[in-house]
C-alpha cells in the first residue's frame, strides 16, 4: 500500500521548528518509515514543480511553520492547502504569528529603513532597498513582494490542526503524527495540546500564593532569582497564566519565567489581553494597603516594553493585529 504523503514547509521562521522535527531522534526514523516524505526544504530538493505535479488533496498532510510575511510564502501554503487533506500550523509563529509577528508594531518602510541603512554593521552608501525587479546586464531578477502586514497562518489559509510552541515539543510531535496516521484526530481546529493554563502543571505551583500582590517589576537579571519560587511571586512578569500548558514546562525548569510561547488555552481571543488584565489585577495591592495610583504609575514604567512583553508570540492573531499606520495595508 502507498504510504501517505506528507510535506514539511517552512515560512517567516528563524529555522527552530525544523530542528524540532530533527529532535525526533530515532523517532524521525519512524516517521520516515511511515511516510512519503514529497516536500521538506531544509533537508530535501524538491521544487515547487514537484508539487505542483500532485492531484489536489495528494498530500495527506502539510506541516506548515512560520507566519506569512512575503508574496511567496503565500502563494506556497496556498498550492499546500490545495494539494493536501490536512494542514496543521506548526510552531508558534504559523499558530500565532511568533516572533516575527512583533514586526507589525512596524510598517515595512520602517523595517527596510532600519535593516538597510540604519543598523549600525550596515553599510550601504547608495541606500538601496530590495526592490521587487532588477536588471543586471542580460539578468533579469525577481523577489517576492515584502507585505507591510504580517500574517498568521490561518489568516492566509484554512487550517485544519495547531501544533504550538517555539517550537513545538517532540512529544507532542509525536502525538500528532499517530494521530494523523491512525486517524484519530480531534475536532478539526482543535490545538493539539492540554488545554490547561501552565501555571496548572507547573512544579512552582504550590509557591503561588492564593492572593498575589506585585509592588515590584524586576527583570529575571536584577535579581538572584529562587529556582523553587513562583516568578510572580518574586515580581518577575511570567505569562503562565495566560499560557496553555504542555510544553514540559521548558522555561520554568530552566529558572526562566514562561514568555507565552504555547497561546492561550480555548475560549481566550487574544492572550495578550488575558496576561495584561492578570497583570493589571496583581499589580499594586499590598495586604489592606493598596499602592497609590502615582506609585503605580512609577511601576508600570519598569515594565520595559508592554507590547513585547504581552504579544510576543500573539500579536498578528490578537484583536491589535498590528499597529495602526497611515498608509499601511492590512
Ligand atoms: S506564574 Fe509562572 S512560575 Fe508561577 S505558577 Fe504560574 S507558570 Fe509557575
Ligand atoms: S514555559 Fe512558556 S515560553 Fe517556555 S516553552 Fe513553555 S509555553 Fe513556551
Amino acid at each position: 500500500m502507498a504510504k501517505p504523503k506528507v510535506a514539511f514547509y517552512w515560512c517567516a521562521s528563524c529555522g527552530g521548528c525544523e530542528e524540532a522535527v530533527v529532535d525526533l531522534n530515532e523517532d524521525i526514523l519512524k516517521v520516515a518509515d511511515a511516510v512519503d516524505i514529497v516536500l521538506w526544504p531544509v533537508a530535501l530538493d524538491f521544487k515547487r514543480k514537484d508539487i505542483e505535479a500532485l492531484s489536489d488533496g495528494e498530500i495527506a498532510v502539510s506541516f506548515i511553520n512560520g507566519a506569512v510575511r512575503t508574496e511567496e510564502q503565500e502563494e506556497m501554503v496556498k498550492l499546500l492547502r490545495q494539494k493536501s487533506g490536512l494542514v496543521v500550523a506548526f510552531g508558534s509563529c504559523a499558530h500565532l504569528g511568533g516572533i516575527p509577528g512583533l514586526a507589525n508594531f512596524y510598517s515595512r518602510e520602517e523595517i527596510f529603513q532600519r535593516a538597510y541603512k540604519e543598523a549600525p554593521t550596515v553599510d550601504n552608501p547608495e541606500g538601496i532597498t530590495p526592490q521587487l525587479r532588477v536588471k543586471e546586464g542580460a539578468w533579469e531578477f525577481e523577489l517576492p513582494e515584502f507585505y507591510d502586514t504580517v500574517k498568521t497562518l490561518d489568516q492566509t489559509i484554512p487550517v485544519d490542526y495547531y501544533l504550538p510552541g517555539c517550537p513545538p515539543p517532540p512529544d507532542l510531535i509525536m502525538n500528532a503524527v499517530n494521530a494523523i496516521l491512525t486517524g484519530q484526530l480531534p475536532e478539526k481546529g482543535a490545538v493539539l495540546a492540554p488545554n490547561k493554563a501552565l501555571c496548572d502543571t507547573c512544579p512552582r505551583a504550590e509557591t503561588k500564593p492564593e492572593k498575589l500582590s506585585i509592588t515590584d517589576i524586576k527583570r529575571p537579571w536584577e535579581i538572584k532569582l529562587d529556582p523553587e519560587k513562583c516568578f510572580l511571586d518574586q515580581g518577575i512578569i511570567c505569562l503562565g497564566p495566560a499560557t496553555r500548558s504542555g510544553c514540559g514546562e521548558t522555561c520554568i525548569r530552566a529558572n526562566m519565567p514562561c514568555r507565552g510561547c504555547f497561546g492561550p488555552v480555548d475560549g481566550v481571543i487574544d492572550q495578550g489581553a488575558k496576561a495584561l488584565s492578570m497583570i493589571a489585577s496583581i499589580l499594586g495591592v499590598e495586604g489592606e494597603e493598596k499602592m497609590s495610583e502615582a506609585d503605580v504609575n512609577k511601576l508600570l514604567d519598569r515594565l520595559v516594553d508592554p507590547g513585547g512583553t504581552f504579544y510576543r508570540f500573539s500579536l498578528p492573531a490578537s484583536l491589535l493585529r498590528r499597529k495602526r499606520m497611515e498608509g499601511v495595508r492590512e
